[in-house]
């Protein structure tokens, strides 16, 4: 407790000690008291009535020009008079109360609901026409104007008079499962916004029956749409699809029975650590990466591929992270290929103008659809960015400069049960791999063969082996 601000709290505290300051009060329209009676309704008045219904439970009644503001000592009483209604001076129907002031946010009648949304992280020398150009753009139509937030005492919530910064409005209420998206931009920055209802943690919203992107499958209305072409009756990868086009120089994968795939069980390296699919190595290497060690070796000990991905998911990413993650998928899936003779021979027999495609729903590293959709579609059509197809036939790439599909599954030394050596060994090899990407002709091994051409490009730092 700081000694400081302690003594402000206590002595505040002392005045009304019984009372919560955290609970927010209602609000009256003093004109709709004066409903058939010529007499000013006072205070004293209006507490009589209040009190004969909710009892010893009035604070604070306080008339500000049109509107009072009635402060309750409970929740549980501020709960009750806002159901319930003021049963007023014999007027047989209850009189209600706003929940938020009914001036602030723009609202006519007691039973006009209202969304109250936050604006953090716009800095206040940026103008409201940009705010408003920012809801002009999400098609919001605020019901009151934009409203700056007040510095608030952490404990007793009384009101400052400083601002931190943050803005908000109120709006008419979304439909059930809209909502707005939390990351937005105004003014060129990057700024937040914040309702109740928004979920937490925030996916696009895509709604995967119509792919429209307001709302999600469990709220839509609309028929359903095929996600490439967006019309109606068909779904990807059918003849009446605009897309649609045979594919026949593709390597389709998927799931833990292909071996391309990340999903699919075997046990090898990566920074020297044991995964058992490329898939845990991948989740493994972005939470230590992210900072999570507890999830990190819960995937390490996850029971399959899948489980490995559910965990890793969850891990927050950073920025690094971001960037870097490509990379590091290169360098899993390198190991893969020197540790996993059979993974190797699989690209390495492809021809050369395989497309590798991982046909996952995965808008990243897979096409963005099924198996059907993505081999009767048009590539410059799939939806995903198939990154991981495209590691994949990198390698592949490399590999084809050699001649011979084992000369270097095993290096020289024979395979020694000891660790140390084994490291030894796949670094040696990952070398060997890597080293294809620089030059085309690596000293003891016949780079001539004919896929190589399309290689035959810049010739990075010139090797010393000439
Ligand atoms: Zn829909
Ligand atoms: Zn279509």
């Amino acid at each position: 407790m700081n000694d400081q601000h302690g003594d402000n709290v206590h002595s505040a505290e002392s005045v009304n000690s019984s009372v919560n300051k955290t609970i927010k009060p209602l609000y009256l329209k003093n004109s709709d008291l004066q409903i058939g009676d010529q007499t000013r309704m006072t205070d004293y008045d209006l507490m009589i009535c209040v009190t004969k219904q909710i009892g010893d439970e009035v604070h604070c009644l306080q008339l500000d020009r049109n509107l009072w503001r009635i402060y309750l000592k409970t929740k549980d009483a501020r709960t009750k008079l806002l159901s319930e209604g003021l049963n007023y001076k014999n007027i047989t129907v209850s009189l209600y109360m706003y929940d938020t002031n009914p001036y602030l946010a723009g609202v006519n009648s007691p039973d006009q609901k209202t969304l109250k949304v936050r604006i953090c992280g716009l800095p206040l020398s940026v103008d409201d026409s940009a705010v408003m150009e920012l809801l002009d753009n999400l098609k919001i139509k605020p019901t009151s104007k934009i409203i700056y937030e007040k510095i608030r005492h952490p404990v007793t919530k009384r009101m400052t008079s400083v601002l931190n910064g943050t803005r908000f409005f109120y709006m008419n209420p979304l439909e059930e499962g809209k909502y707005l998206p939390r990351e937005n931009t105004c003014a060129g920055l990057r700024v937040r916004l914040y309702h109740y209802g928004q979920p937490k943690v925030q996916r696009s919203l895509l709604c995967t029956n119509c792919w429209s992107d307001d709302h999600t499958r469990q709220f839509c209305r609309n028929e359903s749409r095929c996600k490439v072409c967006k019309k109606e009756g068909h779904m990807p990868g059918d003849e009446q699809c605009d897309a649609f086009e045979i594919q026949t120089n593709i390597t389709a994968f998927s799931g833990t029975g292909d071996i391309l795939s990340n999903f699919f069980p075997c046990t090898f390296d990566v920074y020297g650590i044991k995964h058992q699919s490329a898939e845990h190595a991948f989740q493994y290497t972005k939470s230590i990466r992210c900072g999570d060690l507890e999830t990190a070796s819960k995937i390490k000990e996850a029971p399959d591929a899948l489980s490995a991905k559910k965990l890793g998911d969850k891990v927050h990413e950073n920025d690094q992270w971001r960037e870097s993650k490509f990379a590091v998928m290169e360098v899993i899936i390198e190991n893969k290929c020197v540790q996993m003779p059979m993974f190797k021979e699989k690209i390495r027999a492809a021809k050369r103008n395989t497309v590798f495609v991982e046909t996952t729903f995965n808008g990243t590293w897979g096409s963005g659809l099924d198996r059907k959709g993505t081999v009767n579609t048009k590539q410059n059509m799939w939806l995903g960015k198939n990154k991981l197809g495209e590691i994949i036939s990198k390698i592949a790439k490399k590999l084809r400069k050699r001649k011979k599909s084992d000369q270097w599954s095993r290096p020289k030394s024979k395979q020694n049960s000891k660790e140390n050596t084994r490291q030894r060994d796949i670094a040696q090899m990952l070398r060997d791999l890597r080293m294809n990407s620089d030059t085309d002709s690596v000293s003891g091994y016949n780079a001539s063969d004919t896929d190589s051409s399309e290689d035959a490009q810049p010739k990075a730092a010139a090797t010393t082996q000439t």
